[in-house]
């Protein structure tokens, strides 16, 4: 039994997490300002024994006192807002939240002594010139667009977690995370998988952003979790920064056509605005993840799709 924080715990992608640590017999505590994650998430973990939640904002530090923990052996550090819409919508806290939140842990696993994860982003490839991207492209980031707060925040987070590791010998895990989808992401969280989802099933126009011929790949949460788990238990030598993501690229015209046929919805496309600096495509090249952490996706895009509209189904009717 480890005893293990989880930022953003009561997030997408951190409320599964959570599920899979405690169903391993931990002791977890996820920490969350709830800004775009809710209790709902986590309240299926609320009368575990071995479960704690405690609200707070990662940009303010916090102490083992103040978690309620004797101790820490491993922290993941997921707390920050995922979609362009809600990372822009305060970018200075965003990127507060980035380089603060990544001092606050980092000074935690360091008097603690814990195995330190960072939750990094396949934005620090930006609008990438290689295709596909593997770790050792640097990328090509606007250092001053509306997307820089998440992307910069997040290239400076892994600056600090590898600073760290060399001034203070931490152990470390960084992952960049690609598109991941599925249960629990909010009808409202404005990324393509959930909006168009929602539109299908409210009979509404699906928005394509631009000409819809900007491509993404797309990873489900499950095949997710189990990588970052792997990455954490892997040997004191793997650090990365390791890519997680499903390589499977598509459209976000093929992705509309998907949800449409698998919602049976009679919605319309329609066109909007391309967003600043929108990145025109991305797939991530796992061949570090197959190597070393034997992983590799498992649900098929049609496959995640199915059980997502099945979640956003009861959602929306509740
Ligand atoms: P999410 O918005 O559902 O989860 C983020 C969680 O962090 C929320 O619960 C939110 O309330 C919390 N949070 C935000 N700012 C905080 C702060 N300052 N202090 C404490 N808590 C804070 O998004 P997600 O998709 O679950 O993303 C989780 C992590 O994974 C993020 O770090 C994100 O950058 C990273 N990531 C996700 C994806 C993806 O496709 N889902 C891709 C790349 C990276
Ligand atoms: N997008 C879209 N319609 C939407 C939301 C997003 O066409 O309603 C596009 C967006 O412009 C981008 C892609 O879908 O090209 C993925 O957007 P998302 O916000 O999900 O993630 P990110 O841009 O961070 O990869």
């Amino acid at each position: 039994m480890k005893k293990i924080l989880v930022t953003g715990g009561a997030g997408f992608l951190g409320s599964h997490l959570c599920d899979r640590l405690i169903a391993q017999g931990h002791q977890v505590t996820a920490l969350d300002s709830l800004f775009t994650g809710s209790l709902k998430n986590i309240a299926g973990l609320a009368a575990k024994p071995n479960f704690t939640f405690v609200q707070h904002d990662v940009v303010d530090p916090i102490s083992l006192q103040a978690l309620g923990a004797s101790g820490l052996d491993e922290i993941y550090n997921l707390a920050c807002p995922a979609s362009p819409v809600h990372y822009q919508y305060n970018p200075i806290h965003t990127m507060k939240t980035s380089v603060l939140g990544a001092l606050n842990m980092l000074e935690l696993a360091r008097s603690t002594g814990a195995k330190v994860f960072q939750a990094s982003t396949s934005e620090v490839y930006g609008d990438p010139s290689v295709h596909p991207q593997p770790e050792e492209y640097w990328g090509n980031v606007n250092p001053i667009g509306i997307r820089s707060c998440y992307d910069e925040g997040k290239r400076a987070a892994e600056t600090l977690w590898f600073d760290y590791q060399r001034a203070y010998s931490l152990q470390i895990k960084v992952v960049r995370i690609f598109n991941t989808y599925g249960p629990r992401m909010a009808a409202d969280d404005g990324r393509v998988v959930s909006n168009f989802i929602v539109q299908a099933l409210r009979g509404e126009d699906l928005t394509i952003y631009g000409d819809g011929t900007q491509t993404r790949s797309f990873c489900y949460a499950d095949d997710l979790v189990e990588g970052f788990i792997r990455l954490m238990n892997s040997p004191d030598s793997v650090v990365g920064p390791i890519n997680l993501g499903n390589p499977g690229e598509f459209t976000m015209l093929e992705l509309a056509e998907k949800v449409l046929r698998l919602t049976g919805s009679t919605s319309k496309l329609i066109h909007l605005p391309l967003p600043q600096d929108d990145p025109k495509q991305r797939r991530p090249d796992i061949s570090q993840a197959r190597q070393y952490l034997d992983w590799e996706p498992t649900v098929a895009l049609e496959q995640g799709l199915e059980r997502t509209i099945a979640y956003f189904k009861k959602a929306l009717a509740a």
